[in-house]
């Protein structure tokens, strides 16, 4: 396996790792460990190039800076790609050649799962470095969809009071782009909490089960923008607040788990503009990398992983009040305050 180093601007440390053994060709980026040891998942993906791959890594990477800093947790930004087909190329000897990849970092990098990676894989991976997290062991970390889940419900609630006054979420009208296994969970909860539930996914089978669960409505996933509704909660892929989304909604509020919500940066100032609460997506689904630190940290209890999350809510509340006092959009504010934390050399409290 080799390591070479590739100077990028901006980034504390970028390597290229090879092994012409296990066909791995990997890059792992490390933007920024001012507030400690970078973390963030590993992503397989056939790359068309290169630079594709390394376009990617950074934008990752540079995002796990943010995430990790509002997220709380005393970690810096980083992620790893593997340029091979997750299906036909991925194999347990590449798996391997990554974790000692990961290893020869020394602990500036923790590694989990991303997309194209499972648990099992992150199991190969830990067998050959101690720096790596998100697998479930002895009650520990696991599947991070119902900790989503419970982190963005808290969004939710934090959104209601700011926007609609309102202490309880009882009889608020709920519009779930995308009920899969966040969105379920998520669903799940609202119901509890008395919301009434407007439902869409081009997985016609997922919206029957929220219709039938939760006494949902359900529409077409390309009408839910115009559902009359309170608050809307994309919890699909990424991309479903562009400018014609924009437009038509009547939701006063977006808070939901997918990431990379917003289809361009604009968006963020066209919420705004149009008085609809954006609450910043990296902050709203930070519960599973919450996971993943208190993981790492040796702290994770389910009570101890509860109380970060709940945080999620005062953290939203303090976005918010701050747009409102400067008059600017959440995502912007979000985005200074995780670079306050970093100035500062600790997570955002
Ligand atoms: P998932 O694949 O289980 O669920 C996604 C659901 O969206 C599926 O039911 C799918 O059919 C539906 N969908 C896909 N495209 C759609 C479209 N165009 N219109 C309507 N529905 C569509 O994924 P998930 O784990 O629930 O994650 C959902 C989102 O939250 C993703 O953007 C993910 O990156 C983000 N996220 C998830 C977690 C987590 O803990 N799972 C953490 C942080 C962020």
């Amino acid at each position: 396996m080799d390591l070479t180093e590739i100077k990028v601007e901006g980034w504390r440390k970028v390597v290229r790792a090879t092994d012409k053994e296990t066909g791995l060709d990997a890059i792992i980026a490390v933007h920024d460990a001012t507030l400690g040891p970078a973390c963030g998942g590993c992503r397989v993906r056939k790359y068309a190039s290169f630079d594709a791959a390394l376009d990617d890594v950074k934008r990752l990477s540079r995002g796990m800076t943010f995430k990790n800093a509002l997220g709380g947790i005393p970690f810096g930004g980083g992620k790893a790609v593997i340029i091979a087909d997750p299906e036909t190329e991925k194999t347990p000897a590449m798996m391997r050649a990554f974790g000692r990849a990961v290893d020869a970092l020394g602990g500036l990098y923790y590694t989990a799962e991303d997309s194209g990676v499972d648990e099992h894989d992150l199991e190969i991976v830990r067998s050959v470095t101690k720096y790596a997290a998100g697998i479930s062991q002895k009650g520990v970390g696991g599947n991070p969809s119902p900790f989503t889940a419970r982190g963005v419900w808290r969004g939710i609630e934090a959104a209601a009071k700011a926007k609609f006054g309102r202490a309880t979420l009882d009889g608020l009208r709920v519009s779930i782009l995308g009920v899969g296994a966040v969105g379920m969970a998520l669903g799940e909860l609202l119901h509890e909490a008395g919301a009434r539930l407007v439902v869409a996914d081009v997985n016609e089978a997922a919206a029957r089960q929220a219709v039938k669960r939760f006494d949902a409505a359900a529409v077409a996933p390309a009408d839910l923008a115009c559902a009359d509704v309170d608050i809307f909660s994309p919890c699909a892929l990424g991309g479903a607040v562009d400018k014609e989304t924009v437009g038509r909604l009547k939701a006063r509020v977006v808070a939901g788990a997918a990431n990379n919500q917003l289809a361009t940066p604009d968006m963020d100032k066209a919420l705004f503009d149009r008085g609809i609460l954006y609450a910043p997506d990296y902050v709203i689904n930070a519960a599973g990398v919450i996971s993943v630190g208190l993981e790492i940290l040796g702290q994770w209890t389910e009570v101890e992983l509860n109380r970060r999350i709940d945080a999620i809510g005062p953290r939203l509340t303090a976005i918010f009040e701050r747009s409102a006092r400067e008059k600017r959009p959440t995502g912007e504010i979000a985005d200074e305050m995780a670079m306050e934390a970093i100035a500062k050399g600790k997570p955002a409290a």
